[in-house]
């Protein structure tokens, strides 16, 4: 089909991401400035961050202590790479700084550029690990129904929202993905079984979905998908790209809900945002054989000219400090609290299905009268960022740093607009 003669809409060069563009172009807001939790934008506006970004932004926007450790850094040593028998000092130390705070016991820690980077190493990994041990029939990556991993190849490959991994030619863009179901691990041993555990290298899982629509893990679904990986040697690679560095009043979800995974793939929190930075800690099982005195170790041939970026490392060490400073775990798990009272309330209304919440996290699910993305837009004209997702639900993720008086002004908006659209 030609779609020629159809006008072409202008804009600004610059692509907006992920967007479907005639929907977005002549009402996008261009923020230029912020301040703890409100952004501002190039037309006046106000906005309260209830999304922390894409929940990124926990220790709130424009920390001076974060500015100037960047600057520091840059005025001594912007970056030196770490290839070869080169290395930084201050990705040695953020190395350092997270094996100690990692779930998994004696990690190395590959670090990177963001989430999406970080899920293309573990899946690499997991397969070079199976190779490495002659298991070559292990290559394929399950995912869960719903799961969002970024969108370099493996994340689209793995992506469990159709409309993500559609589009390139064939049903996954990296060969060897497949999905298991979302709730129901019994349908998820199934899906083994039809593959076959020989063929499986790992799953991967978000702790608690976030993109795919807030949804928490159903109760012993994260520790039967732990089972299913040790009794079929599978590796569990969990994505805690959102739930890392304190979303869920624990340093990383993996310890909230006491699991031992191989792999665990992080970015956004580890410097709230501040720099780029992703990565994975890797459990020593994985990582020793690269590392033996032998003539025939085989190498990771994985790498990237920024990875462990030194500025973006000097940001990371002084937000995780922020973290620990300002007792921010604690004060995540009053919010929390804070937060599935007061979205509780708002299941009175008709037009609202549900509402979830686990760690600092939000989701309002909406009958098909309303639209989570109507809504959404409302809320910005009464000074509230909030994001429509899968299923028909409403985002919440606030920075760490917002007040008690926020959070309920922040429902109070919502209620108020979905009580108007209600009336509509
Ligand atoms: N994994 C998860 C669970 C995510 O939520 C995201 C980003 N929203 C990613 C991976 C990709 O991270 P990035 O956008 O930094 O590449």
């Amino acid at each position: 089909m030609s779609h020629e003669n159809q006008p072409v809409l202008t804009g600004p060069a610059l692509w907006s991401a992920q967007a479907h563009l005639p929907s977005v172009l002549g009402r996008q807001l261009t923020v230029d400035r912020a301040e703890g939790s409100y952004v501002f934008t190039t037309d006046g506006r106000r906005l309260f961050d209830g999304t922390a970004g894409l929940w990124h932004a926990n220790v709130g926007h424009a920390r001076p202590e974060l500015a100037e450790a960047a600057y520091e850094q840059m005025r001594r040593l912007e970056t030196y790479h770490i290839f070869g028998r080169y290395l930084n000092d201050r990705a040695v130390e953020l190395g350092e700084r997270l094996a100690w705070l990692s779930p998994i016991d004696d990690p190395k820690v590959i670090l990177n550029s963001g989430g999406s980077d970080a899920i293309d190493v573990a899946c690499k990994l997991a397969r070079r690990h199976w190779q490495r041990e002659g298991r070559t029939d292990k290559t394929v990556i399950l995912s869960r129904e719903f799961a969002y991993h970024g969108l370099h190849a493996y994340g689209t490959s793995i992506a469990g929202l159709d409309f993500n991994r559609a589009g390139y030619g064939t049903e996954s863009l990296v060969p060897d993905t497949a999905r298991v179901s979302t709730h129901d691990i019994a349908a998820v041993e199934r899906t083994v079984r039809t593959i076959g555990p020989e063929k499986i290298a790992a799953i991967v899982a978000e702790p608690i979905q976030g993109t795919g629509g807030v949804n928490p893990p159903a109760p012993g679904y994260l520790e039967g998908l732990q089972r299913i990986c040790r009794e079929n040697d599978i590796l569990l690679i969990l994505d805690e790209v959102i739930t890392g560095f304190g979303r869920t009043g624990h340093m990383f979800a993996t310890e909230r809900y006491g699991l031992r995974p191989d792999l665990i793939t992080f970015a956004k929190g580890v410097t709230s945002g501040y720099a780029p930075l992703g990565g994975v800690l890797v459990a020593p099982h994985i990582w020793q054989p690269f590392y033996r005195d032998s003539s025939d170790t085989p190498v990771f041939r994985h790498g990237a000219t920024y990875a462990g970026h030194a500025t973006a490392a000097a940001v990371a060490l002084r937000n995780l400090d922020i973290l620990d400073e300002d007792k921010l775990l604690p004060r995540v798990t009053e919010l929390e609290q804070l937060l599935a009272r007061e979205l509780n309330a708002l299941t009175a209304r008709a037009a609202v299905v549900e509402t979830r919440v686990a760690g600092f996290l939000g989701g309002i699910t909406l009958t098909d009268d309303l639209s989570a993305e109507a809504v959404t837009d409302e809320l910005v004209e009464h000074g509230f960022i909030t994001r429509p997702l899968r299923g028909n639900t409403v985002q919440i993720s606030p920075p760490f740093v917002t007040t008690d008086d926020e959070i309920r002004q922040l429902v109070a908006a919502i209620d108020t607009v979905i009580s108007a659209q209600e009336a509509k």
